[in-house]
């Protein structure tokens, strides 16, 4: 047992060499070294004793220790069977931290909450696994569990674009996707020296809360995100030839898509990145209420 945070160089390189660990790219593994950036992930998500903790993928325990000490209780999910034991070791002065080994994304978030958490809130706080950063977000976000808050760490480019505003390069179809369920910031940047090992880019902090309603009101949703996704096939295609790919080019089609952007009062030469979430939901409800 030591003292010294697991978060620091020296601590991160003892326990690599004591478990003879290599780090999988494959599993995006980045440790954290640096124990003034998981102050400031602490400080973002307002944790208290009375907060419980969802943890993706502990790694070596750097951030699930700061969590244990800043909240009520830790559940963490590690796919990669080998930090198992190194997690049993580091964090044996914790009794409140659950490590479960399971992919997040198969993981019965319900049950599990249910099984480990008592009272208070629940939080997800991680440094996630790159690679699959949209999708653990969405498994949050579309499963029965109530998550009074995200603060999770990302490639600093994707944060851009999931927080984007039209007219930007970075705005596109995930802008949409997360703004609409959810209220999104950019807490702050980590540059990518604080990694072990290293990654080619620099990351963000990103704290989502989600709204009690969709930030617009649409008649269907499955509509909504079938034309928003169409919108942006080809970013440098107007909006009505992305319509046309999307719906057909017959004589019908293309008199139903003139009417309902006319109700939405949408230039069709306009560009999919120029629209407002509030343009794509006027048009999508236009698109369902005129008949084809
Ligand atoms: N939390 C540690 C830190 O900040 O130093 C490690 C973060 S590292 C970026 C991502 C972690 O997620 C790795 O430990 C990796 O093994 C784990 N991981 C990758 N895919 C996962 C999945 N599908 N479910 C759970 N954990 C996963």
């Amino acid at each position: 047992m030591t003292d010294k945070l697991i978060a620091t160089p020296s601590r991160t390189n003892e326990i690599m060499k004591k478990y003879n660990l290599k780090t999988k790219k494959s599993l995006g593994q980045n440790f954290i070294t640096d124990p003034n950036i998981l102050e400031k992930i602490v400080t973002t998500a307002q944790l208290d004793k009375f907060t419980n903790v969802v943890e993706v993928g502990p790694g070596i325990g750097g951030l699930t220790e700061i969590l244990a000490q800043h909240s009520k209780k830790v559940l963490a999910y590690e796919l990669d069977q080998r930090l198992l034991p190194v997690l049993a070791d580091t964090l044996q002065q914790y009794d409140n931290i659950t490590v479960l080994h399971q992919d997040v994304l198969q993981a019965h978030l319900a049950k599990d909450f249910a099984e480990n958490f008592e009272a208070g809130p629940v939080k997800v706080v991680a440094n996630l696994p790159y690679y699959i950063t949209t999708p653990i977000m969405m498994h949050f976000l579309e499963s029965d569990v109530e998550v009074a808050q995200l603060v999770v760490m990302m490639q600093k480019e994707v944060a851009e674009r999931i927080t984007a505003k039209p007219n930007s390069k970075a705005y596109g179809s995930l802008s949409i996707a997360v703004q609409y369920f959810m209220d999104a910031q950019i807490a702050f940047i980590v540059p990518k020296t604080v990694f072990v090992p290293q990654p080619n880019v620099d990351s963000a902090i990103l704290s989502l809360e989600k709204r009690s309603e969709p930030l617009v009101s649409v008649v269907d949703e499955k509509q909504f995100f079938k034309l928003v996704k169409g919108a942006f096939q080809l970013r440098r295609k107007t909006l009505w030839n992305n319509l046309l790919s999307m719906y057909g080019k017959d004589e019908a089609v293309r008199t139903w898509l003139t009417e309902a952007l006319q109700t939405a009062e949408i230039d069709p030469i306009r560009r999919g990145e120029s629209l407002s979430i509030e343009d794509f939901a006027r048009l999508s409800n236009a698109l369902v209420n005129s008949k084809l």
